[in-house]
């Protein structure tokens, strides 16, 4: 799970990290007050929105009085702001944050990840951090200093001694930069997030560091043990299916292609994925409807898949396990009953009770629904017919 910029900086002050004050609003015609209370003479708008990539778009302005924050406002509230992580569609802002302008020197990335090979957290630090950080990774990795902290030492400060040096910082200012560096791994680890980052880390023209971006994600599975972080979430940032699948137990995740698929079990659906793609052609989305599929959620999958417009095809691969084949065909029969599908399914059913099941739907004679024994040749006559080919 996602959560804002705002809200992210709540979490970090917690921890003990320094941001610029600020506050966030949804109403335009609030904003100066809002500067006002903050106090200074200078200011960012910030498009609240869960993508980043928000300063090359237009989502962060800078103000020097509060005629243009009450500008900034207005042309950031409302609007579509499209960033190479929100899609070509965009993201309508909903919320900005307000905050006090900082007189930056120098910027720098911080972020925190699970490094699974290493099989522990690393912290990543960069001298060149802001808006050209994914730049700095694909050309210049080497510059990316990675440090891994065994979670049965946790951070000290040796580890960031090392990194300090590396980033010509004096004394004091590695001093400093552990606060930030122990803070950071202290929320990582203590509210089970799987990325937080800081991009850019600032020093001022003070001398000291302040966070001005924040960004933080959770591991949904570990939600229950944090109620006060599960409370942030905002569902208007997600994708509204994908709410709607969760809701019935399915996972559900939306992709660009044109196959509309429905798997049960995560590791069948991404094998399922990469035939389609290894044929040629390009899934429509993730689906697991659960390793004990019944009618009903088959049924609700359906639902969710068709209510894509790209949708040309669905290819429903379920493997009879714990469920049977036989169930999940009628399942299927019901679920387009009295629905107007009028686009191909290929539906390859193995496992326990597979043949009565192809009986079952070759009796119905629906003949949009089109068995298949083998997942590549199922999977080849789905991107086939996506393409427009014909049976
Ligand atoms: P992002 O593009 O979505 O990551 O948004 P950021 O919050 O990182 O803002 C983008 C850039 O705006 C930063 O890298 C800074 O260079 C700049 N910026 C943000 N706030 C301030 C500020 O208070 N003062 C100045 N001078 N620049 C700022
Ligand atoms: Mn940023």
């Amino acid at each position: 799970m996602k959560i804002h910029e705002y809200q992210a900086k709540e979490l970090l002050v917690r921890y003990g990290i320094p941001v610029p004050p600020g506050e966030m609003t949804d109403n335009p015609e609030e904003a100066s007050e809002v500067a006002k209370s903050i106090g200074g003479g200078m200011w960012a708008i910030k498009a609240q929105i869960h993508a980043g990539g928000r300063g090359k778009s237009g989502g962060v302005r800078l103000a020097r009085n509060l005629t243009e924050v009450s500008e900034h406002a207005k042309a950031i509230l409302g609007m579509n702001l499209v960033t190479p992580q929100t899609g070509p569609e965009g993201q309508l802002v909903r919320k900005i944050y307000i905050e006090s302008g900082v007189d930056i020197v120098r910027e720098f990335y911080l972020g925190m990840v699970l490094d699974r090979s290493a099989e522990m957290p690393v912290l990543m630090l960069s001298p060149e951090g802001g808006m050209e950080i994914e730049k700095v990774a694909a050309e210049t990795p080497d510059k990316i200093i990675k440090i891994c902290v065994d979670p049965l030492i946790g951070l000290k400060k040796f580890h960031i001694f090392e990194a300090g040096c590396k980033l010509g910082l004096n004394k004091d200012e590695i001093k400093e930069l552990y606060v930030f560096a122990k803070g950071l791994y202290d929320l990582y680890t203590g509210l089970d997030a799987s990325i937080v980052e800081i991009n850019p880390l600032v020093l001022t023209k003070e001398g000291r560091f302040i966070a001005l971006d924040a960004k933080i994600v959770f591991d949904d599975n570990a939600l229950f043990r944090h109620n006060e972080v599960a409370d942030m979430r905002d569902f208007y940032e997600e994708e509204p299916a994908e709410t709607e699948a969760g809701k019935y137990g399915l996972s559900y995740v939306k992709l660009d292609g044109n196959v509309g698929c429905m798997v049960n079990g995560a590791g069948l659906a991404m094998t399922t994925m990469d035939v389609i793609k290894l044929v040629g052609g390009e899934p429509a989305n993730f689906l697991d409807v659960g390793g004990s599929a019944s009618a009903e959620t088959v049924a609700k999958g359906f639902e969710i898949i068709l209510n894509d417009p790209n949708v040309k095809v669905i290819f429903v691969n379920i493997f009879g396990g714990i469920v049977r084949c036989d169930r999940i065909a009628n399942g299927i029969l019901e679920a387009i009953y009295g629905t107007e599908i009028n686009i191909p399914i290929i539906v390859r059913l193995d496992g326990t009770n597979a043949p009565e099941a192809l009986e079952i739907l070759k009796k119905a004679g629906n003949p949009n629904i089109i068995t298949s024994d083998r997942l590549s040749a199922g999977a080849r006559l789905a991107v086939q017919l996506a393409a427009g080919g014909e049976k």
